[in-house]
């Protein structure tokens, strides 16, 4: 039976970061529907010219559009086994098109994984945040201060700030947040498998401390 864990947490909880480690520990696929959104909109397809001016006002995009994009990254051969999601879904009518998809797929949403940050720390995350255009790295102005990529494939790409990590856009993506997407945590509370981790400390505490609460193997 394929493995989905779902990562769950407003913008700059840390979801990208943690679902990157997690993905490879558990040699399960990333799936980050921001990180596709923003590859469809750098090659410029029809979808990246669709979800554009949501993106950059930090609005979310449509349902529709977003739940068709995903079941077609998870239809894909590598996710057979599953996948770790990160950014979706972000409103209940996105899980329960997930819940849908998974159950023809005689899967389930295995685990939610609630990151949990304060607002005022979410804020200087995000508008301090600097990412690689080449290989969609993060690092940050203050703790993690790079003015290019260090990842020798990247050729000493310039680190770049998201449109969307301006601080009066973070201020709206946050609001979006506890208006959508919050909601969420209720949902899968309801279903017994929400789980809930601390993601002000380290890194690497947050990891662990996320891979001990996810039920892999059936341990947990
Ligand atoms: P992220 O990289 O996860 O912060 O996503 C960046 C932006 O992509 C969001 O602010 C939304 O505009 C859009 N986006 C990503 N995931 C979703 C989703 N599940 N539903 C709607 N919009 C999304």
């Amino acid at each position: 039976m394929p493995t989905y864990f779902v990562l769950l947490g407003a913008p700059g909880a840390g979801k990208g970061t943690q679902a990157a480690e997690v993905s490879t520990r558990l040699g399960l696929p990333h799936v980050s529907s921001g990180d596709i959104f923003r590859e469809n909109l750098k090659n410029q397809t029809e979808l990246g010219v669709q979800a554009d001016g949501y993106m950059s006002r930090g609005e979310l995009v449509p349902d529709d559009l977003t739940i068709a994009m995903i079941g077609e990254r998870l239809s894909r051969p590598d996710c057979e086994p599953g996948a770790i999601l990160d950014g979706f879904p972000r409103t209940v009518a996105q899980a329960e098109a997930l819940d849908e998809m998974l159950r023809e797929w005689g899967g389930k949403v295995d685990a939610v994984a609630y990151i949990m940050v304060p607002e005022p720390e979410l804020v200087s995350r995000l508008s301090g945040r600097l990412v690689c255009r080449e290989c969609g790295e993060t690092f940050h102005k203050r703790f993690r201060p790079f003015e290019r990529c260090p990842n020798d494939k990247c050729e000493g790409q310039y680190l770049y700030q998201r449109e969307d990590d301006q601080e009066e856009t973070v201020k709206k993506r946050i609001k979006v947040y506890l208006e959508n997407t919050a909601p969420l945590i209720e949902y899968y509370q309801a279903k017994g498998v929400l789980v809930e981790v601390n993601g002000d400390q380290a890194i690497e505490k947050v990891t662990a401390e996320l891979l001990a609460s996810l039920p892999v193997n059936g341990s947990a």
